[in-house]
């Protein structure tokens, strides 16, 4: 079973629905035992419930953290803490469909996160759609959007549609906002170069992107030339250049990959990678002043108001999770060679999947990726190898996760059983 201390840290994103379906699982699977935590939960959820109620007034007024503090007169709460709640309830009942209520209040906003992965080489995407699916609006400098050989130049106090496969430049000590479909914002800044696959799938190619998703359980990648990574959070930033990347966590839950581990960044944290591996233990940092940068990013009034007529009348995009499974594997401190896994043959297996393991504790242990062409040459039955750099000599219980790149119903998942082999 996951550890107390481990499950504390992520009782409020529970609470804020900001965790993966198979963390929550770790959350409710460890609440269901523990008699400590939840009470913890109890208490949790009490506070929440009463300041999102007493504060529901203030709600639209700017400054929130000032109420707040006036609420919690005898709590010792930092400025910080206070900053977080001002944050939940100003978003309590966010949800795609009161997308044009909340779009003034995009800038304050910290949205759930999604998921980003990146890619070690760039993934193959069949193009058809070329309908509109967000802006970028100039703020500094020069800076375009190239469609097919096309060269738009973005303009200050305009929008400029983006579509699917289209790019985004930025020359040096210029500045983009964009807004892409599902309420996600992104910050580019100079010598930036990104490519909007689609509205949850962007290659960054160079430069520093601060990344705001919105709201919505779907899957959010973001490919970049080295290095796999893939993110659970809500506001982080990612740069790359020629031979690293730093992902910095501001608010929320980040996970980070490269082809057989991963790491989880939470706030004010960062970790680097270069050549595939990381090249740095995870650091804290001051993300408050990394971003700093994005946060005196702010299109006019104008604009905003624009924006949000543009897309107030788009479909939001239906809430979806990517779907999981989760699995325990008792292995009582022994190592062993590989983890068997089984599907059910009667079930399509038309995704690509990948596998996290991590220990009692939930620390990160390793990550496989299983294409869908592998398990086609299988019968019903892979084997999965454990990285030789992995000892697990201390483990006692196994944690696998595996999530689906392309399916959305976790009851359509096909792996029915994990097991240990010496
Ligand atoms: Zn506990």
């Amino acid at each position: 079973m996951a550890r107390c201390s481990q499950i504390e840290t992520e009782l409020q994103a529970y609470l804020d629905g900001e965790l993966s379906r198979a963390k929550e699982l770790i959350v409710e699977e460890h609440l269901s035992a523990c008699s400590h935590c939840k009470h913890e939960f109890e208490i949790l959820r009490k506070s929440n419930a009463h300041l999102y109620e007493s504060l529901s007034p203030y709600k639209l007024n700017e400054s929130l953290d000032e109420q707040i503090m006036k609420k919690l007169p005898e709590i010792d709460v930092s400025y910080n803490q206070t900053h977080q709640i001002t944050l939940r309830v100003k978003h309590q009942d966010e949800s795609p469909y009161s997308f044009s209520n909340i779009f003034p209040y995009l800038a304050l906003t910290a949205m759930t996160v999604l998921g980003v992965f990146i890619f070690v080489s760039w993934p193959y995407r069949e193009i058809s759609d070329t309908e509109r699916i967000g802006i970028a609006v100039n703020i500094e400098g020069n800076s375009s959007i190239i469609d097919k050989d096309i060269n738009n130049i973005i303009k200050e106090d305009n929008l400029t549609s983006i579509k699917t496969d289209n790019y985004i430049e930025t020359k040096e000590n210029s500045i983009v906002y964009s807004y892409l479909k599902g309420n996600s914002v992104l910050k580019l800044a100079g010598n930036t170069r990104i490519r909007i696959l689609d509205e949850r799938t962007v290659n960054l190619e160079k430069g520093k992107v601060w990344f705001d998703v919105g709201k919505d359980k779907k899957v959010f990648r973001v490919n970049t030339p080295q290095g796999i990574v893939t993110v659970f959070g809500t506001q982080f930033q990612v740069e790359v250049d020629s031979t690293q990347i730093l992902t910095t966590v501001h608010r929320g839950e980040v996970t980070v990959e490269t082809a057989n581990q991963f790491v989880v960044l939470r706030q004010n944290q960062q970790v680097l990678l270069k050549n595939n591996t990381f090249a740095s233990e995870i650091k804290t940092c001051d993300s408050e002043k990394i971003i700093a940068w994005a946060n005196e990013i702010e299109p006019s009034e104008r604009i905003l108001q624009k924006v949000s007529a543009y897309f107030s009348n788009t479909k939001p995009l239906p809430i979806t999770t990517p779907a999981s499974q989760i699995f325990v594997v008792p292995i009582q401190k022994k190592e062993i060679s590989s983890l068997e896994l089984f599907w059910d043959k009667q079930k399509s297996i038309n995704s690509n999947f990948t596998i996290y393991a991590s220990d009692d504790e939930l620390k990160p242990l390793f990550r496989y990726k299983l294409t869908n062409n592998l398990l086609e040459s299988f019968d019903g039955e892979v084997s999965i190898p454990i990285p030789s750099d992995i000892s697990l000599r201390n483990v006692k219980l196994l944690h696998i996760e595996i999530i689906s790149d392309d399916i959305e119903d976790s009851s359509l998942m096909p792996f029915t059983r994990v097991f240990a082999k010496n």
